[in-house]
Formats: C-alpha cells, sequence, structure tokens
C-alpha cells in the first residue's frame, strides 16, 4: 500500500483489503475502514453539493473526533485543498490562517467555546461556512468526479507553531504526507495488532502521519476530543491501546500517574510510547522503561518535515536515551554550520509565502531547520539548540540550551527558559527564566550562578538576569515555551 500515490488511493485500497476491521475508536463508537471509506465518499458528495471542488481551499477548526478525520479525507477524495486550524486558536491566529491561504470555505463545530467561526469568516471573505461536528454535509456519492489521480499537488496548508515567529502556511501533498507516514510506521516497527491512538489535535501534522500508519497496516487508533489523565487512562485500558504518543509532557504526565499506583502497569497492553517534538531529558527514558514497563522512543520532527528522525524499538538504550534516533531511508541529513538540513519525499514544498519558501531551501534543495545538531557515530542525530536560540554575547555564541539543560538539575527549577536580551555594551546578555515547583524557596540570581558554576558552566555563559514566573508561556498544542513573549516582556 506505501506505493499508493494518493491519500485517497490508500483509503480505497486499504477498505477494499480489510473492511470489517475497526479503524477509529472514539467513546463507544468503532468506525471500520469500509465505512470510513464509503462515509467519506458521502460527505464529499455533500460538500461537491454546497460549492466544494478540487482545488478549492478549505480552512477547518476542529477537534479530534470521527467526523474531523471524515472530514479531512472527504477533502482528499475531491482534490481540495485543505488547511487545518489548530483547534486552541482565536481571532488573530484564525483570521491569519484563513486570509493567508484564502479560504473560501470554513469547516468548525458551530458555537464553540464563545468563539464566533461565523462572524470570523465574514470578515475575512470566505464564502461558505459549514458545521462539521456532529452532522457532516452529506450526498449521493455517484455524482463524484473521479479522485485527484495525482498526488504530487500541494494540497495540504499547515500551520507552524510560532515558536520564532509568526505561523508559517507550509505546504505538503499527499505524496509527503504518505512518505512521513511510512518512515513512522517503519521506525516504530508497527503491525497489524498494533492499537494506536492520538492524543494530541488531528489538526497538527502529527494527526496525518498517524492516519497514514493505520492506513498502511490496518490497525485502529483511539481518538480523544480532550485528552486528559485520569479519564483517558479507562479509554487505553478498555481498547487495549498498545502505542501512545505525544510530546515530552505526556511522558511526565504518565509518569506521575503509574507513581499514583506502584506496583500495578498502568496501561497492561501498553509496549511503546512514542513521541517528540520537544527536548527529553536521557533520565526520562530509563524512568519510563523502568516503572512504565514499556519501551520509549523519541523523535525529532517539524511542520515541514514531520518524521526527521525517530529511535526505534531495539536500539541500545543509550541512543534511546540521549539521541532523536536515525534518518529513516529516504530522508537525507546533513550537518551545514552546526545546523541541521534535509532533503526527501517526506519534506514539505515550501511555504505559502514564496519569499519564505526561497530562504529556507539552500543551493542543494536542502531544507534549513534552524535546528542545531550532530550525528552520532551510529548515526544518531543529537539536538543541541535552535540558531534562533543562541546568544551571541560579546561575540561568543552562547546555546540557551545548555544552560536550561543545568538548570533544570536545580531542585528549586521546575522549568527554565533562557533568552537573549539586547544589551548595549556586550550586544546580548543572558536572562533566566524560571518556574519554580509548588514550596520552593524563592531563588536569587547570586546562589543560582554559584550553582550553576559549580555544575562546570563556562563564566562567559552565566546568566546576569533572573526572572522568577508563576508559569512560562506556553503554546497549547505541544506546550513549547514562546520565548518571543519572554522577550518582549523582559527586554
Ligand atoms: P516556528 O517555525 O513557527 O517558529 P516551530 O518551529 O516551533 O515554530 P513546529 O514545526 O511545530 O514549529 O516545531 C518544530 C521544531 O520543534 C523543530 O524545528 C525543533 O526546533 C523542535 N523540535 C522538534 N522535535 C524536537 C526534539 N525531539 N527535541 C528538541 N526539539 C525538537
Ligand atoms: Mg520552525
Amino acid at each position: 500500500l506505501g506505493a499508493s500515490r494518493t491519500l485517497w488511493e490508500l483509503v480505497r485500497r486499504r477498505a477494499a483489503l480489510t473492511p470489517d476491521r475497526p479503524a477509529l475508536l472514539q467513546e463507544d463508537r468503532a468506525l471500520t475502514f469500509g465505512a470510513l471509506h464509503d462515509r467519506a465518499e458521502r460527505v464529499a458528495a455533500g460538500l461537491l453539493e454546497r460549492g466544494v471542488g478540487p482545488g478549492s481551499v478549505v480552512a477547518w477548526q476542529l477537534p479530534t473526533r470521527i467526523e474531523t478525520v471524515l472530514l479531512s479525507l472527504a477533502l482528499a477524495r475531491i482534490g481540495a485543498v485543505q488547511t487545518p486550524v489548530i483547534p486552541f486558536h482565536r481571532d488573530r491566529e484564525v483570521a491569519f490562517a484563513l486570509r493567508a491561504s484564502k479560504a473560501e470555505f470554513f469547516a468548525v463545530p458551530g458555537e464553540w467555546r464563545g468563539f464566533d467561526h461565523t462572524a470570523m469568516a465574514r470578515r475575512v471573505g470566505a464564502r461558505g461556512v459549514f458545521e462539521a461536528y456532529d452532522a457532516l454535509p452529506s450526498g449521493n456519492p455517484c455524482r463524484l468526479p473521479p479522485p485527484p489521480a495525482s498526488g504530487t499537488d500541494a494540497r495540504w496548508i499547515y500551520w507552524t507553531s510560532g515558536t520564532t515567529s509568526d505561523p508559517k502556511g507550509v505546504l505538503h501533498t499527499d505524496r509527503s504526507l504518505i512518505a512521513g507516514g511510512s518512515c513512522l510506521a517503519h521506525a516504530l516497527r508497527l503491525t497489524a495488532d498494533d492499537v494506536g491512538s492520538i492524543a494530541f489535535p488531528y489538526a497538527h501534522i502529527g494527526g496525518a502521519d498517524y492516519l497514514v500508519t493505520l492506513l498502511l497496516y490496518g490497525f485502529p487508533a483511539v481518538l480523544f476530543e480532550r485528552f486528559a489523565l485520569p479519564g483517558a487512562l479507562a479509554e487505553y485500558r478498555r481498547h487495549g491501546v498498545t502505542l501512545a504518543g505525544g510530546s515530552t509532557a505526556f511522558y511526565t504526565m504518565f509518569l506521575a500517574e503509574q507513581r499514583e499506583t506502584p506496583g500495578r502497569k498502568l496501561i497492561p497492553t501498553l509496549r511503546l510510547l512514542a513521541g517528540g517534538g520537544a527536548p527529553k531529558p536521557p533520565e526520562l527514558y530509563y524512568d519510563v522503561v523502568r516503572e512504565l514497563g514499556c519501551e520509549l522512543t523519541h523523535g525529532y520532527g517539524m511542520t515541514e518535515a514531520p518524521m526527521i528522525t525517530m529511535g526505534s524499538p531495539g536500539d541500545a538504550p543509550e541512543l534511546l536515551a540521549t539521541t532523536e534516533g536515525r534518518p529513516p531511508e529516504g530522508m537525507e541529513i546533513r550537518i551545514t554550520d552546526g545546523e541541521v538540513r534535509l532533503r526527501g519525499e517526506a519534506v514539505c514544498q515550501g511555504y505559502l509565502d514564496p519569499a519564505q519558501s526561497a530562504e529556507v531551501f539552500d543551493e542543494d534543495g536542502f531544507l534549513r531547520t534552524g535546528d542545531l545538531g550532530r550525528l552520532t557515530p551510529e548515526g544518531h542525530l543529537v539536538l543541541t539548540g535552535r540558531l534562533k536560540d543562541v546568544i551571541i554575547r560579546k561575540g561568543e555564541n552562547i546555546s540557551a540550551r545548555e544552560i536550561e539543560e543545568l538548570l533544570h538539575t536545580h531542585p528549586g527549577v521546575a522549568d527554565a527558559a533562557v533568552i537573549g536580551l539586547p544589551d548595549p555594551v556586550r550586544g546580548e546578555r543572558v536572562c533566566a527564566v524560571v518556574e519554580q515547583p509548588p514550596g520552593a524557596a524563592p531563588l536569587t540570581l547570586e546562589p543560582l550562578v554559584a550553582f550553576l558554576r559549580a555544575a562546570g558552566l563556562s563564566a562567559y555563559k552565566l546568566p546576569e538576569q533572573l526572572e522568577v514566573v508563576a508559569e512560562l508561556p506556553r503554546n497549547e498544542t505541544l506546550r513549547k515555551v514562546l520565548k518571543y513573549r519572554l522577550r518582549e516582556r523582559f527586554g
């Protein structure tokens, strides 16, 4: 099935192969691969009646539900261009995504936590708004034109997290999504007997990646509209989940929960916890394996290339603990001036804004990730920071991440972000912003600096400013710290 050219071809072939196997599980509902295909066709026909045709740009802002997957497959069936808007985004971000993508239609869940999607669509000039929560548009599939033949048109616009600047619209094709999903399935050693789960928003590019793995192997995934422990555990147990995924915050959440019930395996069927998208302290690997009794593989991805490297079950523990794993076949990685650069089928076509695309690819067609890293002798990738996260003080480059890692070893620090702030004399100065655990003694600069010095940090890297905050500003998808907000606040 990996040879399918389009996502719809993959859906059709999977439905023909194992029509009665469950594909999506949510609360008390189960949808088979056969039903997934048939229902998506009816939705496609309904959309067509409302004026959505091949090439129409359709934005959707929907929670992770069976209906959302159906809508997204229906759009793939028609050959429309879809742009998933992150569910947590409101006014400013939504308007930005709709305008930049020139969305003609907007699929919304109706009234949603006080956000008026219809007014928003009107404001940006979208011509159609339709609800796609419980009820989806529906029509007679006989009237559908043939599905798209080519998998190399840009039919997906995903949005970056906006960590370093405004979110960028990333252009993907069916082919790049299928390539990313195949690589993921390979790295995780998936089989038809797995039961997966999607705990992060399906609107995130990782959602499409996981969907492709289900279609390739024919196993089901449990969907969560609102993921929260301990409630989600009951769902994991009920469906016998073998594979749970999420970012570093998930592993920590699972561990905390396991520590509440020592001696009893939290999810008896769980074989693998897989995730990525944010740095992971090496100890976390050993804690998870020992306490949760499952494998942990961590990977590196970005909206532009959701599957860059991934650890595989069975890799040496020290590599799983300290690296982001290996690039899959078909993903070329090279390190130029310390920066990780990529080329391969799973890499995006570029950005919505051609000027941004021109900047991101180097002369050999490699995508500049903006991330700093190195490859181990075994070919595993170690990330060391982000280019934009380098502080240049008196002409010396200082990695924010190195200081953050040391700060994390201080008992009075729950989380930390290190930023460079403009300084008239030194160019930039090092500022540590710290979140303290409840009940910890208040931190001050001098003893913290003494601690870092004792931990071996060179003098020129020592923070010159300390800010203690109740909560670091984070994005909602992967809980990434938004450093530009800290720079605005303390600079
Ligand atoms: P923007 O591009 O808008 O500034 P962003 O880069 O944070 O936002 P995403 O595409 O969601 O948006 O995130 C990709 C980035 O996340 C990577 O470039 C990298 O910096 C970081 N990242 C991903 N995986 C890991 C990982 N395993 N360890 C450390 N950082 C990671
Ligand atoms: Mg980025």
